[in-house]
């Protein structure tokens, strides 16, 4: 089959390679490329190392099913990347975001093929009809923005600040928007700033940015200085989620008197759980044109590095390929 590799830092190819086999195969049809694949790809990343296949936000048409399964061959379906094993200490303890013991897919799915495990049923689900697929490439991004928001401590009077406007930021946004808090996005590039605009979300430049108007500040840039500063300044008994991933020994200084006498919290989130997953294509089936504006390029898995040096750019938000 034809996989998109990644082969080093800055390096990627086309290479045809033996099709996976599995108790569960599918054909992927459009897998979203996402903040952590443009890292990997721009800097390395300790979880991904050359050779592999990147991507994990994907939908795909099942092409063999075991015969335990409630679903069937030919479904378009969104498939968790991974999902809790519901036994482990993590999970026992009210945390499967956290599970030591996941549940996985194969590999990326920037290729054509994708098994999965036997045990895979809870992890994949059916598209309705008559709704583009692609839509649900957002379900995986949006799962880790609803598991960012559960460790919010919203008020009635909460107001967001965003600093980040790429998906991430923006996928936090509009659901901001949803329940009615309101919301202004940080963001430096000027094209998204206008894209993110014409979405009817506030947008400003870093230097316009007052943290202490708002009490929920959501971090989806990796930069540990931004946590210190948001803890500074964000306002009295406020929230700080440092969303986007850090590196293994970054450290930030936190201001102690923020912390004791403003009742400032620092907290953090990675991933999702299967509850997060549920919840994501829920709200997405339930209105996909709020979510489908985000995907501005759909392109053939082939045009995979011009796509992923478009997005290093800052030329385009959310990119598909397709293979
Ligand atoms: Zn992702
Ligand atoms: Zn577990």
């Amino acid at each position: 089959m034809k996989a998109l590799m990644y082969t080093g830092i800055g390096n990627l190819e086309i290479q045809h390679i033996k099709k996976p086999d599995g108790p569960y195969l599918v054909r992927v049809i459009g897998c979203g490329i996402c903040g952590t694949d443009l890292k990997t790809f721009t800097v390395g990343h300790h979880f991904f190392k050359p050779p592999t296949i990147l991507g994990h936000e994907f939908v795909a048409q099942l092409v063999q099913v075991p015969n335990t399964s409630s679903h069937a061959v030919g479904d378009t379906v969104v498939v968790a990347p991974y999902f809790e094993c519901g036994e482990c200490t993590s999970c026992r303890s009210g945390l499967p975001q956290l599970c030591s013991d996941k549940h996985y897919v194969s590999s990326g799915a920037f290729c054509e093929y994708v098994a999965l495990p036997d045990d895979y049923e809870a992890g994949i689900i059916p598209l309705p009809d008559g709704t583009d697929a692609l839509v649900f490439t957002l379900v995986e991004p949006l799962a880790c923005v609803l598991n960012g928001i559960d460790q919010l401590r919203m008020r009635p009077s909460s107001t967001a600040l965003v600093i980040g406007g790429g998906p991430m930021g923006v996928l936090f946004a509009l659901y901001f928007q949803d329940i009615g808090v309101p919301v202004t996005v940080v963001e430096p590039n000027a094209y998204r700033r206008a894209l993110i605009r014409g979405w009817g979300i506030e947008c400003i430049e870093p230097t316009e940015a007052d943290y202490s108007r708002h009490d929920q500040i959501i971090i989806t840039v990796n930069q540990a200085a931004l946590i210190a500063d948001a803890v500074r300044h964000v306002a009295n008994g406020g929230t700080v989620l440092a969303f986007s991933g850090l590196k293994r020994h970054d450290t930030f200084e936190a201001d102690g008197y923020a912390i004791h006498y403003r009742q400032v919290t620092v907290t953090g989130c990675s991933g999702f759980a299967l509850s997060h997953f549920q919840n994501a294509y829920s709200m997405i089936a339930a209105n996909p044109a709020h979510y489908e504006k985000l995907i501005t390029h759909r392109l053939p898995l082939e045009e995979g590095l011009e796509a992923f040096t478009m997005l290093k750019a800052g030329n385009a938000f959310k990119i598909l390929l397709q293979p």
